[in-house]
């Protein structure tokens, strides 16, 4: 018998072999439904021994030898190798998709060690773009690549077993359609939470003391102080939605400058309440000085900052964003901004980013009039979801990326799946 995890291993590398595909050589797929390691007949190899031999042929691996029922013995994994099979590796080709030049350096880097066959793509994955993911076992994604159904089908019709996104959020990927047509989909669930609660901390700092316009003034030669004065945090309230990882941080982070802390969450952590964070009820969000959202976008939390929950905050209190930007309604928040309601805004992520963020667009007309109307207010900040942007986490990350892939290429257990 094939070793447990063979046969996935097998097919997840059949989509390497396009080249194949025309010379008729070999079994394909199609006539091999259940993609076993089962030799097919004189003449004819089903996708997992084209797989092997075309392993063999670009890494020099020795193809494993046939029982009589023409079922391999020998995990490829296990098999003597030379580099790129070594310490149990199975090198598996990567499609990876918004790749931006600090990844690829770092990518290549930490790849050394996994061996993984790496193509880069500057493109987000869309209906458009599924297409480039053809013969890629293993694809990767970032924040704004639209892993919905459709995308999901084709990537899966073109051979595409595992999704791995550079990522903890994970609303941007249809779960229960990969589920269904049986793509693993794996996130990073835990990356320096540091990296993102010390810029949502940093944001309320710029925020208040209005330092982002202190900058641009002193730049200019301006040195007057109207216009710039904030207020102090000690002894403010300020509440945390989402008292995850990255919330009960930031909640450390803000006790430590004298703030009371509120905490919404529908599990309650025991790390917020020892730093001495207070659950509250919904009603709680009218103590609140300042607002910070640490919760996921699900379709319980879209809009869960809406005109509703604008109009019984405080008046005059700031609200910070470095989750999602489903999460807050952004055109009843420039209402609230207009009328006084909201005393200030930063956001990190923006619920239309998709086609904005990570792109320099500053030499082009900006079509977006919301996003647009909100950097022109004094009292909002807008940055392009770089929360997560120390040496650190991206790191970490990316570390954590090849690792899934490689315990998927080996047939080994997934610590990072994201199941339903
Ligand atoms: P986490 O899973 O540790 O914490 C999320 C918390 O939100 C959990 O405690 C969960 O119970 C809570 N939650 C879920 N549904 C809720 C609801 N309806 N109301 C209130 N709370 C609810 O996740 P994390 O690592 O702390 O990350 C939080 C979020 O930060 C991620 O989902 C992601 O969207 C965002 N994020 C942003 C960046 C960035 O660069 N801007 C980077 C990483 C993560």
């Amino acid at each position: 018998m094939a070793p447990a995890g063979h046969d996935r291993w097998a097919a997840m590398h059949w989509p390497r072999l396009g080249e194949h595909r025309d010379a008729g050589q070999y079994q394909m797929p199609s006539a091999c439904p259940k993609r076993s390691s089962k030799y097919l007949g004189p003449g004819t190899l089903c996708c997992a021994h084209v797989g092997l031999m075309h392993e063999s042929a670009v890494s020099g691996l020795e193809y494993p030898a046939l029982s009589q029922d023409g079922v391999s013995d020998v995990h490829p994994a296990a098999a003597v190798a030379p580099a790129g099979f070594q310490n149990g590796n199975v090198p598996m080709r990567i499609g990876i998709f918004s790749a931006k030049n600090y990844e690829r350096t770092l990518l290549d880097e930490l790849n050394a060690s996994h061996h993984h066959d790496l193509v880069y793509f500057d493109t987000l994955l869309g209906p458009d773009t599924a297409s480039l993911a053809a013969g890629f076992p293993a694809i990767s994604v970032f924040v704004n690549d639209g892993v919905d159904g459709n995308v999901l089908r084709q990537i899966a019709a073109g051979g595409t077993k595992l999704v791995a996104t550079r990522s903890t959020g994970f609303n941007h990927i249809d779960l229960k359609t990969a589920k269904e047509l049986g793509v693993a989909v794996v996130r990073v669930t835990n990356y320096s939470p540091n990296s993102v609660a010390e810029f949502a901390v940093g944001l309320i700092l710029v925020l208040n003391r209005k330092i982002h316009r202190a900058y641009n003034r002193t730049r200019e030669g301006n040195f007057e102080l109207d216009g710039l004065m904030g207020f102090d945090l000690v002894g403010r309230t300020v509440a945390v939605i989402g008292t995850g990882k990255i919330g009960t941080i930031f909640a450390r982070i803000m006790a430590g400058f004298g703030c009371s802390v509120i905490g919404f969450d529908v599990h309650r952590s025991p790390e917020f309440q020892h730093i001495g964070g207070r659950y509250v009820d919904a009603d709680g969000i009218e103590e609140a000085d300042i607002v910070s959202l640490h919760c996921p976008l699900t379709p319980e939390t879209y809009h869960i900052v809406s005109a509703r929950t604008l109009g019984r905050m405080k008046k005059g209190a700031l609200l910070i964003n470095t989750s999602r930007g489903g999460l807050v309604d952004t055109e009843a928040a420039i209402e609230a901004l207009k009328s006084g309601q909201l005393g200030g805004m930063a956001i990190d992520v923006y619920e239309q980013e998709a086609g904005l963020f990570f792109k320099d667009l500053s030499s082009t007309v900006i079509p977006d009039d919301v996003i647009q109307r909100l950097v022109s207010f004094p009292n909002v900040i807008v940055t392009g979801h770089q929360a997560f942007f120390t040496r650190e986490a991206l790191g970490t990350i990316l570390e954590t990326t090849l690792a899934s892939v490689s315990d998927f290429a080996a047939g080994r257990p997934l610590a990072n799946e994201i199941t339903l």
